[in-house]
């Protein structure tokens, strides 16, 4: 992601010293003059700003073609979290350097002062409205990413907020296609901005219309609610025609409310050609607390799917397995395990570690028991901290047979993989490919 990132950003500051070079503008009037710089300034941020906001606005639109290259859903998520906050970050700093003529007027004066792009009135009444939105956007684009960060805010009052941003992000265009310099226009760093423009306004226009995930979605009916233990729920549902299959370990972003809307789960059972999927939902937050009792068979269900690339490995790769697994993580592992059943000789060399908090009243462990006795080369290693059996680094090195050429494929609490990644970093085993579900998207 990072690297991703900082690509995006390199990309973008090229485009804009290109047009630097072509000394056009503040460039002419040398570098060393404080208005010149503010205005350099005052680009760049702008430039950086509005391009990592297109970005954050169209993987917001589930691009499902993207899954393959950012490796899943989850990751094109992870980039649309941090490409908005750097995208709010650097309009910060944007509106702090439009604030600060009055100092430099204070300091240096008014000499150097760059003369205005003129193009007509009509020019004129579009930039002051354009300026006037975007000062009012980076005021509510500020107030959201306290409220991203803050992590005690209600999820779910934060998703209905979350919705204005398309509406946010058409103010942000129209802010920078009239505030662009006009000689951007005629380089390579407004033939960027046109394309950012158009991606970022066709995927908010998705979004405000209700149209993302659109021809993901189909329709079903609840067909069973059981309640293996009081914190889960295992939901059928069978769909109709329009399910187009999954592959094991993907999940959908299911409706149960039409209020409540969607919320992402993994297909906790493997596809056999019936339309028919089951969810394990464990209580997590509000909504899935006591939804046992919501839920009544028959009710009907919209998924909207399958997304992800947590998927079993094909049995081509050479690299031992080791399958982790915390608590609710479990459920990528169950589709896997299921799959396999139809062919046993295809499942791959595995330790597969299982971490619960309490081994006797798992809803899990027997089911998963039942499964591996029928796959020989998958080893299931359950571990309940009742009894004190903690995994880390070193029980991965103790008990496996597997040494760093081991491949890691991890599902369950964040604070669990960043033990285990630097307990394996510790160990000298660092260079371990470590493969993980996020089951977070905020
Ligand atoms: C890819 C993926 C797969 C998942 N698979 C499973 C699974 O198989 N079984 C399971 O029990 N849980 C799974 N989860 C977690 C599950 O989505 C949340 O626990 C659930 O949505 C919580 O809803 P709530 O209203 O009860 O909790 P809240 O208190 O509203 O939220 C708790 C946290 O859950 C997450 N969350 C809540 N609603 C949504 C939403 N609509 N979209 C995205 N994130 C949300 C947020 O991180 C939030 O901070 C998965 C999550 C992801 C991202």
């Amino acid at each position: 992601m990072k690297r991703f990132l900082t690509a995006f950003i390199a990309l973008v500051t090229l485009a804009w010293g290109w047009d630097l070079l072509s000394a056009s503008g503040a460039a002419a009037a040398g570098p060393l003059n404080p208005w010149a710089v503010r205005q350099h300034a005052l680009t760049l941020t702008g430039l950086w700003s509005f391009s990592l906001m297109s970005l954050a606005m169209v993987l917001a639109t589930r691009p499902a073609w993207l899954e393959r290259p950012f490796g899943g859903m989850d990751r094109i998520y992870r980039v649309h979290k941090w490409a908005g906050i750097l995208a709010i970050a650097f309009g910060g700093l944007h509106w702090l350097v439009e604030m600060s003529d009055d100092v430099i007027k204070a300091v240096y004066g008014r000499e150097g002062r760059l003369p205005k792009d003129h193009g007509g009135a009509f020019l004129e009444a579009m930039r002051d409205a354009a300026e006037s939105l975007g000062e009012f956007a980076i005021y509510a684009l500020l107030a959201m990413l306290v409220l991203t960060l803050w992590k005690r805010f209600p999820f779910k009052l934060w998703r209905y907020l979350h919705k204005v941003m398309p509406v946010l992000y058409l103010a942000l265009a129209f802010h920078a296609a009239f505030l662009a310099p006009l000689g951007y226009w005629s380089q390579p760093v407004g033939a960027l901005m046109a394309l950012l423009i158009a991606a970022g306004s066709v995927a908010s226009v998705q979004a405000l219309a209700g149209w993302i995930g659109r021809s993901r979605r189909a329709q079903g009916v609840v067909e069973a609610v059981n309640e293996p233990a009081p914190s889960v729920t295992e939901v059928v549902c069978r769909l109709d025609d329009a399910w187009r299959g999954h592959r094991a370990g993907q999940f959908a972003f299911v409706t149960f409310e039409r209020f409540e809307g969607a919320h992402p789960f993994t297909i906790a059972s493997a596809d056999h050609g019936d339309r028919r999927i089951t969810f394990q939902i464990k209580a997590l937050g509000d909504y899935t607390h006591g939804l046992a009792q919501k839920l009544v068979p028959g009710q009907p269900v919209r998924v909207e799917g399958p997304y992800g690339c947590f998927e079993l490995p094909s049995g081509r790769r050479r690299r031992e397995q080791v399958w982790i697994a915390g608590g609710i993580g479990v459920t990528p592992f169950l589709a896997w395990l299921e799959a396999l059943q139809a062919a046993p000789d295809k499942a791959p060399e595995v330790d597969f570690y299982y971490s619960v908090r309490r081994r006797d009243a798992d809803p899990f462990v027997e089911r998963l028991e039942a499964l591996c006795a029928t796959l020989p080369s998958v080893r299931l290693h359950v571990l309940s901290s009742e009894r004190n059996e903690k995994l880390s680094a070193e029980t991965l090195r103790e008990r496996g047979r597997h040494g760093r050429r081991a491949e890691i494929w991890f599902c369950g609490p964040q604070g669990l993989a960043d033990k285990l990644r630097d307990g394996l970093r510790r160990l000298g085993m660092g260079k371990v490919r470590f493969h993980q579900e996020a089951f977070e998207m905020r």
